[in-house]
């Protein structure tokens, strides 16, 4: 059986169970990654020049581990999944960038996806992906559907039962996708409501976030993320702070962020990587718009590989007081 390797990193949270679907039903087998460690992190990093963003270095960490395990390494060109919104250029020279740092990946399996190159160029990147498993489109397309329908799925489960993508992928799989110790369960009790807005690839990440969602939790805080909301509440989130959406996945920042400020949330901690250009502007237009409502407090966390463990505990715990005394008080921070 053709093993496929897919990175526990980047669009991962995303896509996951579509992807896992498409190869499956095309009979090769998945092969994950193991949760991101401070090996993956220092391999990752030692193949591109320092300045390349955190969950980069960490997408290269993850391909490491799987060399010599897989056939085949899965790495998408995601270019546009809405028409006239673009992703990050990192995105767009993935799989390019993954065959020059590590030559000695085997064989990437790319698929180039552009919603603004029409249907017709899509459905022919995807009959090209599942070419190395089968001759028949027709085959391809069943595999492409239920990966479509696997997708939705994922989606619904997120949105209408409030779980966040590895709650969610535990409950598809069977199998819990977060390092063990970890715990996906909900706090016994609950002193207030916290908003985590950013990519997945930085807020689901236990290792790189030094367990902020088991710190919130273990504090008592309930947590709610972009993936709980529905497509129209994240449009109109985007709609009321940016008025048009530029980047690919602007709503896990800028759509969720617009939409927790208008509910009754406690706090929202807004996460990013250093050295980000798309998400330094988002995370600046909602800081601006926390400022300027002024009734629900705002932090934001810059996560790089030096990112020290105890610095951010000490800021995590200043952000939960100053949400304490604000319910006593009644006044806003944004740090
Ligand atoms: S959006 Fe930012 S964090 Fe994500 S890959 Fe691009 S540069 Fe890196």
């Amino acid at each position: 059986m053709i093993r496929v390797g897919i990175p526990r990193a980047l669009l991962y949270y995303q896509y996951y169970p579509a992807w896992k679907t498409f190869f499956e039903e095309l009979g090769a087998e998945v092969v994950v990654s193991p949760p991101t460690s401070q090996a993956a992190v220092t391999s990752g990093s030692s193949r591109v020049v320092a300045d390349t963003c955190l969950p980069v270095k960490v997408f290269l960490g993850h391909i490491l581990s799987l060399v010599d395990k897989v056939d085949y390494i899965f790495v998408p060109a995601v270019r546009s999944v809405k028409s006239q919104v673009y992703n990050c250029a990192k995105f767009l020279g993935l799989p390019d960038m993954t065959s020059a740092v590590i030559p000695e990946a085997p064989p990437i399996l790319d698929v180039d996806i552009d919603v603004n190159r029409g249907k017709r160029e899509l459905y022919q990147s995807i009959y090209r992906l599942g070419r190395h498993f089968t001759w028949s489109p027709l085959k391809v397309r069943r595999a492409g559907l239920a990966a479509w329908q696997s997708h939705q799925n994922y989606r619904e489960l997120m949105s209408s039962h409030g779980l966040t993508p590895p709650q969610a992928i535990e409950r598809i799989t069977g199998t819990s996708p977060v390092e063990p110790g970890v715990s996906l369960a909900e706090p016994d009790s609950v002193l207030g409501t916290i908003a985590l807005v950013g990519h997945p690839y930085l807020l689901y990440d236990e290792h790189i976030t030094h367990r902020l969602l088991n710190r919130l939790k273990q504090a008592h805080y309930r947590i709610v993320t972009p993936e709980m909301l529905a497509a129209a509440e994240l449009d109109s989130g985007i709609a009321r702070i940016a008025g048009k959406a530029y980047w690919t996945y602007e709503e896990e920042v800028v759509g969720a962020a617009g939409h927790y400020l208008q509910t009754s949330v406690d706090g929202i901690i807004g996460i990013m990587a250093f050295g980000c250009g798309p998400d330094s502007v988002m995370m600046d237009m909602v800081r601006r718009e926390a400022i300027r409502k002024a009734d629900t407090s705002f932090m934001s966390l810059t996560l790089e590989e030096h990112t020290a463990e105890a610095g951010l505990i000490t800021r995590l715990e200043a952000f939960l007081d100053m949400i304490l005394r604000k319910k006593r008080s009644g006044a806003a921070v944004c740090v």
